[in-house]
């Protein structure tokens, strides 16, 4: 039912985001692919469909990048 739905989740050690699917979230640990840590998930930053979070996932992660650079 679900099956449509991302969600955004942030990662506890490197702070970027990632778009994952609502079912992998709900039923296990997620893993950060930048850094590799898996964890739980804590907080659900957006939630709506694939393309939806992706774009979401983008400009969260471009507005960290730029944070890091100044
Ligand atoms: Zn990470």
């Amino acid at each position: 039912m679900y099956r449509n739905q991302n969600v955004v989740l942030r990662c506890n050690r490197c702070t970027m985001h990632k778009s994952e699917s609502l079912e992998v979230s709900l039923s296990a640990r997620w893993t950060c692919n930048i850094c590799g840590l898996a964890q739980p998930m804590l907080r659900i930053y957006h939630y709506g469909t694939v393309a939806e979070c992706h774009s979401y996932v983008s400009i969260l992660n471009s507005r960290i990048r730029n944070t890091m650079r100044g």
